[in-house]
């Protein structure tokens, strides 16, 4: 058995940067698309994004980027991508793969089919083994102070303002853009950043004028994403969360600036949790949750996470008890850390439905009645 992408490689000559991971794939290859663009670079997405690579073989591009699923991953064998990496691995898709170290080693496979291999610092499953006996470049990310050639997160002071100092992208001693100045929030989206910049600069783009670039993306639909409101409540939609490590950024990514102010941190997960181990939410739940609400197949399982959790039958009945319980200011996250297939057609239907129900709380002004 050979997958598309499998064939499409063994056919094509241009370059390719590819992209794997458990989280923040589609926003790091959306990232690069969207710089490459201003760059005045032709690049097209494809794997698991955009217009199926077969139908692409022709396309007259400068270079292709690549998200890649674990599931596309098995099978291929033929990628010599120019740069390549793994941004991070947590438990997902656990009911196709069995086991961790098989899931594990999947991902990991896209480290003998490229050139340069860029890893993530903080997360140890990424790290590139035998890493001596490799012929090919490697370089990493991560959010400690990097090293020369390496691209990380560092404090540096401002000269001009009354702030002493802030964190800004850095590559090696060489500060890019401070943090407060980046469209995307939280520590994981800075990480997404700093794997963009490394991906891009090994394919030979200029690390400053790309970083010009990046304030112009305003990132993806259903990846903790705002939604308008008049009722003095922030709601979130991150209905993208399918699995532990996103609900995980997701909440550490918020929580602080709610700490800082004083409000209340409400989280609705549920759903088909795909054989994964709920139990990396547990301590992030008691330290930054106020109520969790829980729905679908799964929702019992993480509701026995929490003492005061709230389990209810669907989104909407989800919604209402989160009005209920929310005051002024607090924020409302559907970050389910499960698929949606049980009660939804896709992510994008429970996002849209999330939307839908906040929609019609700020029409009817009244709370929505439990049931
Ligand atoms: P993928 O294509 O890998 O599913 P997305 O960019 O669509 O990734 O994001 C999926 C989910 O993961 C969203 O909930 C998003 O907020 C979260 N996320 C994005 N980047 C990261 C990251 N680097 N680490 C952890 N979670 C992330």
């Amino acid at each position: 058995v050979m997958g598309d992408v499998e064939l499409f490689c063994q056919l094509n000559d241009k370059p390719i940067i590819a992209v794997t991971g458990s989280n923040g794939k589609s926003t790091v290859v959306s990232l690069l698309a969207h710089v490459a663009n201003e760059l005045g670079i032709k690049a097209a997405l494809g794997g698991n994004v955009g217009i199926p690579v077969l139908d692409q073989l022709d396309n007259d591009v400068a270079c292709f980027i690549f998200e890649l699923s674990s599931f596309q991953l098995e099978t291929v064998k033929s990628m010599r991508a120019i740069a390549a990496t793994v941004l991070n691995i947590s438990d997902d898709h656990l009911d196709r793969h069995q086991s961790f170290s098989n899931y594990h080693a999947i991902r990991q496979g896209i480290y003998t089919q490229t050139n340069v291999a860029v890893f993530n610092r903080d997360d140890s499953a990424t790290f590139i083994p035998n890493i001596e006996k490799l012929a090919h470049k490697t370089c990493s990310f991560g959010t400690d102070s990097p090293s020369v050639g390496q691209f990380g997160i560092g404090t540096v002071s401002c000269k001009g303002t009354n702030k002493s100092s802030e964190l800004c992208l850095m590559f090696g001693e060489q500060a890019l853009i401070p943090l407060a100045k980046l469209p995307l929030a939280g520590l994981h989206n800075a990480m997404n950043y700093l794997a963009a910049l490394a991906l891009g600069h090994f394919a030979g783009w200029s690390v400053t004028t790309m970083v010009e670039k990046l304030t112009g993306f305003k990132g993806l639909a259903h990846r903790c994403q705002r939604i308008d409101s008049s009722d003095n409540i922030q709601w979130i939609n991150d209905s993208k969360a399918t699995n532990v490590g996103a609900t995980l950024a997701a909440i550490e990514g918020l929580a602080p600036s709610l700490k800082l102010t004083g409000k209340k941190l409400i989280v609705i997960a549920g759903g088909e949790g795909k054989g994964a181990d709920f139990s990396p939410l547990e301590a992030l739940f008691s330290a930054h949750v106020s109520q969790l609400i829980t729905f679908g197949k799964d929702g019992s399982k993480l509701a026995s996470l929490m003492t005061n959790a709230i389990e209810v039958e669907n989104l909407a009945a989800a919604v209402s008890s989160a009005k209920n319980v929310a005051r002024d200011g607090d924020m409302v996250l559907l970050s389910p850390a499960c698929a949606s297939i049980d009660m939804f057609t896709s992510f994008v239907a429970r996002g849209n439905q999330f939307i839908e129900l906040v929609a019609e709380l700020q029409t009817c002004g009244v709370n929505h009645v439990n049931n």
